[in-house]
Parts: C-alpha cells; structure tokens; sequence
C-alpha cells in the first residue's frame, strides 16, 4: 500500500479476507484524521474556514448543510482532489495518521490509494465488472490472488450474489444503485484506510438508496467513513459522528449524530436540522 517516498500510514492486510487483530479493533473511535485550522480559498472566494474536527476511525462520520457551504470541498482537502483546482488555495493542516497530507514529501497519488473516494454519480469504467474491481490492483503492480481479491471486494460491497455469474458483463449494463456498489467494490478493493463519499446515494432511488445505507453502516466494521450528504435523515440514520457547516464554509457544530439531532448546542444548528433554512 505505502509508497517508498510517502510517510506509511497504519494499514491492515485486507482484501483477501486477513483478519484483523485485536488491537486494531479496540483502536475504533480514535482520531484518525484531524483539521486543524483548515481553510480554502477558490480565487478571492473563502469556501472553508478554520475548519478544526477530528474523525474517528471505524465509524461514520457526516457532513451536513446548505448547499454551498463547504461540504465537498473539505471531503477534497482529505485526499487532496483540491489540487486539481488551479485557483484553489489551502491553508492550515490535514493530518491522516498524525501527518500533515499537505507536507511537501506527501505523494497525493499515493495518499489516494490510502484514501479512497465514492462520488454522487455512480462511474464506471467501460470494462466488465471484473476489470473495474481489478483495475487499481493492477495500477499498483498487485497480480496474485486477484479472483480472491475481486470476490472479497465486491462481497464487501453486497453485490457478490448478483453479479457472481456475470462478471465478465459490461459495468455499464448493471443498474444505477449496482453501479455504485461496484464503484464502492471498487474503491475499497485497493484495500484503503479512509472511505470519502459525496453524496453517494442522492442519484439513486429509494431501494438503492437503502441498500447502500445499509452497506455504509457494514462497511464502517472496516473503514474510516466520511459521506457528504444533503439528506438529513440519511445522516441521522446511518452516521455516528454528524460535523453541520453553515454558510461561508464554518463548521458550526460536531458531535455524536444523536446529539446533533436531538439536543444542538446551536441555535443555527437547530434551525437549520428542524428546516427553519437551508
Ligand atoms: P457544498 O458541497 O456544501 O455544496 P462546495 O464545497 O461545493 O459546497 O462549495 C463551496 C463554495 O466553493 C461554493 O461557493 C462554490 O461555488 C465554491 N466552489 C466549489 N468548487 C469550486 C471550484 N472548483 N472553483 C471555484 N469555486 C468553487
């Protein structure tokens, strides 16, 4: 997983079923990504400001709020997609692990791998099932046990059972909410720490809607989950930790979901979860 140049963040041999040991099982619940004082800047435009929270690890964590207020940018400074923007600018630290993903020796190809990304419209590549699920094994040089690794990834992803028999067929012939999961097979067969999703289920319909849901909550068995969503239910049903930004890029509160949504400490929280805005 870890590149030679890049500062080797925790990992567990995942992917091929290994399982993990106790110790990193008692390890859920730390703090594996933290902001401090992250702001961004497209242009003259702030997006993000002063952004302090700290993520816990093996759990699901939401980001809420109008839109506009910053939501997919901060999911951006974690894997540092925000590089792609010319006129973006990042200040303060993104630590994953302890290490800042904005220091000069961190390779943001690499910190992909570690850190992989779902996206609001399912993508596939135009292969079959198969060659999307092996496609980054096979950018990293990983060529053994790929079947294994194929069916372990998409069994992760609770689409094992229906595509067994049909993984040579095209991706793009599966449904919306199938092409998502296998997006999800997808990221998660590379074996990463850190799942980023924005907005992952607001293009499907209620059943895969719920399907995925479902998955998320599995899924955080595993990884570290980050999912941006427009849905408050959506947040207040499957996530542990709800971070509420507000206009101008301010995270305004961050706490367990249930107090979020049962006993905010903010007044502009309250109204923006009971729909007074937004
Ligand atoms: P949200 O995800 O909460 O809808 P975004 O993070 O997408 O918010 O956007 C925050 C602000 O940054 C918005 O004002 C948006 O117009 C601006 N913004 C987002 N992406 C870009 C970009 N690539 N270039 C310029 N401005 C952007």
């Amino acid at each position: 997983m870890s590149e030679p140049d890049t500062p080797k963040i925790e990992t567990t041999v995942q992917g091929t079923g290994t399982s993990e040991t106790a110790d990193s099982i008692a390890d859920r619940g730390r703090t594996v990504i933290e902001s401090r004082n992250l702001s961004v800047h497209y242009g003259d435009e702030q997006a993000l400001q002063d952004v302090s929270m700290k993520v816990p690890r093996r759990q699901v964590t939401a980001i809420i709020g109008p839109s506009g207020c910053g939501k997919s940018t901060f999911l951006r400074c974690i894997n540092r997609m925000n590089d792609l923007v010319d006129s973006a600018v990042v200040e303060g630290e993104l630590l994953l692990e302890g290490t800042n993903v904005y220091d000069d020796d961190i390779d943001p190809v690499a910190l992909r791998r570690q850190i992989g990304m779902v996206f609001q419209h399912p993508n596939p590549f135009p292969k079959s099932i198969y060659d999307n699920v092996a496609y980054g094994l096979r950018i990293q040089g990983i060529t053994d046990k790929m079947d294994e690794r194929v069916q372990t990834a998409l069994e992760r992803a609770a689409l094992w059972d229906e595509v067994k028999d049909q993984l040579q067929k095209s991706a793009l012939d599966l449904s919306g909410g199938q092409q998502q999961r296998l997006c999800i097979a997808r990221a998660i067969a590379v074996d990463p720490d850190v799942l980023l999703m924005d907005e992952p289920a607001s293009a499907l319909d209620p059943i895969a809607t719920s399907k995925i849901e479902d998955l998320i909550e599995e899924l955080a068995e595993e990884y570290t989950v980050i999912i941006v969503t427009h849905n408050m239910q959506q947040a207040a049903r499957i996530s542990d930790k709800t971070a509420v930004f507000l206009t101008g890029g301010n995270l305004v509160e961050f706490d367990d979901t249930e107090s979020i949504f049962e006993n905010p400490e903010s007044e502009r929280v309250e109204d923006y979860i009971t729909g007074k805005f937004g």
